[in-house]
């Protein structure tokens, strides 16, 4: 009988980033452009300048001060222990040039089919108690299975049609989920796909709303009601969630919580990790009330090497 690691059985909770058993894997084989996230270009495939021999990050600690803050917002959703023990057995990048490109080529797949598997462990739970879950499970099972592949099945797989093959079975989780409800936000139209940037939702009644793909970058989302709110997708790139409960969302992922703004009042969803960054303090919310404290919030850890 084999046993599973925690990474292969798909569970959401389970798809952090270990980096400590992987081999540097975002940070040789994506690229990056100098931006306000990366202060030069590198291409994929490149070891960035700042990798160690161990696989470690020499700078880990001053990323955001030496202008990588793209790194502290970046999350492999477990690919990189995954690919790195599992697909490739503990065979390194470092060890042949075939091993190096297969397992470059081989990352950004797993990483996308862990958050397909992220999304329908989340479908799951959500339909679980009122609807016959097995659709769900059948999905999960066949996404898990194609995630545990030999790198040449990866390599050929076609990722975008097992996201089109899963979507319908999310739509119907989110309906399910946010059932009826208040739906607005004091006058700002909202729904799937539209243009929140910049938009002033303080206080917004979104519960049971779909902002499924929408851009909300630099939204003032202070003391937003989210319980059930559907935020797939969502760009919420330096989107203010001081004070904001996110316990109640639905499809939200560690990589939209780095991405955004937070404080000590923002409150987590259990499993996820409080990014580095974000202020330690309760900061002002100028006149906004946050929602009552929900029971959750596991500690968080930042990227580490
Ligand atoms: S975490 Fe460190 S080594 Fe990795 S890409 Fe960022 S700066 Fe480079």
């Amino acid at each position: 009988m084999t046993t599973r690691t925690r990474v292969e059985l798909g569970r959401r909770e389970d798809l952090g980033a270990d980096c400590a058993n992987c081999f540097g894997l975002c940070c040789v084989a994506l690229a990056f452009t100098r931006s306000a996230d990366f202060p030069f270009d590198k291409d994929a495939g490149d070891p960035c300048t700042n990798l160690d021999d161990a696989d470690g990050c020499r700078i880990h600690p001053h990323l955001r001060e030496r202008g990588f803050s793209g790194c502290t917002v970046f999350d492999c959703s477990g690919a990189g222990q995954k690919v790195s023990r599992h697909t490739f057995a503990g065979r390194s990048w470092r060890d042949d040039p075939e091993t190096r490109r297969s397992m470059f080529a081989t990352f950004p797949i797993v990483r996308r089919l862990h958050d397909l598997l992220r999304y329908l462990d989340e479908a799951i739970t959500l339909v679980r108690a009122s609807h016959d879950e097995t659709p769900w499970v059948q999905a999960f099972e066949h996404v898990r299975l194609l995630s545990d592949g030999a790198p040449a099945d990866l390599a050929t797989l076609d990722v975008d049609a097992e996201y089109d093959r899963a979507r319908p079975l999310l739509l119907e989780a989110s309906a399910i989920a946010r059932g009826r409800g208040p739906v607005g936000a004091d006058g700002q139209r909202v729904g799937p796909g539209t243009d929140l940037v910049g938009a002033d939702l303080r206080g917004a009644d979104l519960r049971g709303a779909t902002l499924r793909g929408s851009l909300a970058i630099a939204a003032d989302l202070r003391g937003a009601w989210l319980d059930r709110c559907d935020l797939l997708g969502v760009d919420l790139r330096d989107a203010d969630l001081r004070g904001t409960g996110l316990c109640g969302a639905l499809f939200l992922t560690q990589m939209q919580v780095n991405a955004a703004r937070g404080d000590a009042a923002t409150v987590l969803p259990a499993g996820f990790q409080r990014p580095g960054h974000w202020s330690p303090t309760a900061d002002a919310t100028d006149g906004v009330t946050p929602p009552r404290r929900a029971p959750s919030g596991r500690a968080a850890r930042s990227r580490r090497r």
